[in-house]
């Protein structure tokens, strides 16, 4: 079980930056985050699009502005859980403990939620015999590439998921097979060459016009049935991984005791607190009247939120704030 001072769910770019305005206040952090990667939004929706409303920064890739932030926190050696969504929040006389969807539990004198539009879960294809090889043998989410080492992998979709995907694993597995039920991708244009390129030279089967019709196996999955126009043709496998997108939800947030406003936690606008004491919302997921969805006021919000967090993990503690340039950058404190 890891102990911290504060337990941040979703590493998200507010997430991520309240790691370094509670680092500045001696305050370590922990991150967990469903998704496999850190970045929230930035990184699973639009990685590739400019941002111009960073201050400081007149256009900035989402991806790039995720990189930094990664950059900008090192310092303060926060953790990371990554690809496990919390589950619960369980309060106790030294504060709070965390437990993930596979068990792994975290304590902490202070929560932040920082859990954006809520969790993304995968849109899943319509198969009646999906929910028999979910974890055996289909996954939504690419968690790590080299549980694919030389073997078997079908890949459906036609945006960037699918294509990135189908690029950086066709050196990982021993067959790769794209399938996409149109004849043209949604993706960026780049990889779209580079996949016809790969089915040129060999290296990934392609097939568009084309879906995955039925699964067969016997307790985990042993081949697809690709329906292409009027045939049937079926392939030997070890894993499908249908990438038709993410959509969030809320999901287990709305469980936890926290005042709601539709799928947004209320807080305090003073310094984002909720109505449980210790536990603060920044980012996408609070509301307060003249609330701005603008990961340039999840900045700001995560600023506050430390200053007040402060008083729970330091209760005798005295702050003394300074600029970060005073002592000659984050590396002084
Ligand atoms: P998110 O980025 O949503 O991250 C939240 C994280 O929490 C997610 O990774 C999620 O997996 C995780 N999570 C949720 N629940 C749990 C749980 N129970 N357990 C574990 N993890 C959990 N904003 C701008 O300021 N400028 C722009 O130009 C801009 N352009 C945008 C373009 C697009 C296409 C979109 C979709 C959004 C844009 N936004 C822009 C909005 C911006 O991306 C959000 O304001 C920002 O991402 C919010 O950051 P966050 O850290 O609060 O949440």
């Amino acid at each position: 079980m890891i102990q911290t001072d504060i337990i941040i769910i979703g590493a998200g770019p507010c997430g991520l930056f309240a790691v370094f305005e509670a680092g500045l206040l001696k305050m370590r952090c922990h991150l967990i985050d469903y998704l496999p990667i850190p970045g929230g939004q930035c990184s699973e929706i639009y990685p590739k699009k400019p941002i111009y409303d960073i201050p400081g920064f007149p256009e900035i890739l989402a991806g790039e502005l995720v990189d930094n932030l990664m950059k900008q926190i090192k310092p303060f050696k926060p953790g990371f859980t990554l690809g496990e969504r919390v589950e619960s929040i369980q309060k106790h006389n030294n504060g709070f403990t965390v437990t993930t969807n596979l068990g792994t539990k975290h304590t902490a004198k202070v929560v932040v939620i920082a859990a954006g539009l809520g969790c993304f879960e995968p849109r899943k294809p319509v198969l009646p015999s999906l929910s028999l090889f979910e974890n055996k043998g289909v996954d939504y989410i690419i968690r790590d590439p080299n549980q694919f080492k030389d073997k078997k992998v079908v890949i459906s979709g036609g945006g960037d998921s699918a294509l990135d995907w189908s690029i950086h694993l066709a050196d990982i597995c021993s067959e790769l097979t794209l399938v996409h039920r149109r004849d043209s991708f949604r993706g960026h244009v780049d990889s779209i060459e580079q996949v016809n390129k790969l089915a040129l030279s060999g290296k990934i089967n392609l097939y568009t016009n084309s879906e995955i019709c039925d699964l067969v196996g016997n307790n985990k999955l042993e081949s697809v049935v690709i329906k292409h126009e009027e045939q049937q043709i079926k392939k030997e496998v070890d894993f499908w991984v249908p990438l038709f997108g993410l959509s969030p939800k809320l999901g287990p947030i709305a469980e936890w005791g926290l005042n709601l406003d539709k799928n947004a936690i209320k807080v305090n606008p003073e310094d984002y607190s909720t109505n449980i004491p210790g536990i603060y919302a920044i980012g996408d997921i609070n509301t307060y009247p003249g609330k701005l969805k603008l990961i340039l006021s999840g900045f700001h919000e995560a600023a506050l939120m430390s200053h007040s967090a402060f008083k729970f993990v330091f209760p005798e503690g005295k702050k003394s704030f300074k600029y970060t340039t005073v002592l000659g950058g984050v590396h002084g404190f």
